[in-house]
């Protein structure tokens, strides 16, 4: 039976744990397409173009936001970033699910678009503010005053928490994977994700009605 793709968007303060969540459920099913974003901020080490995201100037970037060639965009940290429309129309026309990595504005934008009956939105937190900065200067790939400004606009992100459908709290990573797992099987049940269930209980009344 064929289903309706979700939008699944992951946001979190960055460094709650979101990039390497996606990965696990990319991992999990393959089937599940990645939002690569468009970005003008510098590659960190170990990123690769068109992997992790698409590298592009603040020309380039303008210049697909003027040709309507985004879903939604946003300055985060100084930098634009943005989720390229074309590929997620595709997904969503044959059905495929797409996994997001963006901020609260963009997921406010997808939320309130023609696309947003698609829409699964996860809100990560962390456990504790001081286990936040751990996390970030244990990642190991911002300078320290990059790490500063994005403690400080922590709050900010987190303070739309009550704008997602699910909130979890990122403690155990195993743990937070499964319970992702377990909310994205679940949205994938829903009736309003599976067209063909129409057809099907109408067969079962016609076989139903053959029975008298
Ligand atoms: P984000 O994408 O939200 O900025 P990352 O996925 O890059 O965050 O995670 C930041 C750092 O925290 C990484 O080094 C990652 O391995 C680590 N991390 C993520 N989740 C957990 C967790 N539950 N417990 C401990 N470390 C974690
Ligand atoms: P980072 O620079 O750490 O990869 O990402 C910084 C922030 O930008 C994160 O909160 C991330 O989710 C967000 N982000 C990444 N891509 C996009 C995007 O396409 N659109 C929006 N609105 N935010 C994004």
């Amino acid at each position: 039976m064929s289903r309706r793709g979700l939008l699944i968007i992951l946001s979190s303060p960055s460094g709650a744990g979101k990039s390497t969540l996606a990965k696990r459920l990319r991992r999990w099913d393959e089937t599940l397409q990645f939002s690569v974003s468009a970005t003008t901020r510098a590659p960190r080490e170990g990123e690769a173009d068109g992997k992790d995201y698409f590298f592009v100037s603040v020309p380039e970037f303008q210049n697909q936001v003027a040709q309507a060639g985004m879903l939604e965009h946003a300055r985060v940290f100084g930098n634009y970033y943005g989720s390229p429309k074309a590929p997620v129309q595709a997904a969503i026309e044959s059905g495929r699910d797409v996994l997001f990595d963006i901020d609260w504005q963009g997921a406010q934008q997808i939320s309130n678009s023609a696309l947003q009956e698609h829409v699964l939105s996860i809100f990560i937190l962390p456990p504790s503010i001081a286990e936040l900065h751990r996390r970030l200067v244990s990642r190991g790939q911002d300078e320290p005053d990059v790490i500063e400004g994005r403690m400080q606009k922590s709050w900010d992100e987190i303070s739309h928490w009550d704008g997602y459908d699910y909130v979890l709290v990122n403690d155990d990573l195993d743990a937070t994977e499964q319970q992702l797992k377990t909310i994205i099987s679940a949205e994938r049940l829903r009736r309003s994700q599976q067209p063909d269930l129409v057809d099907h209980v109408r067969m079962l009344q016609s076989q139903f009605g053959d029975r008298t």
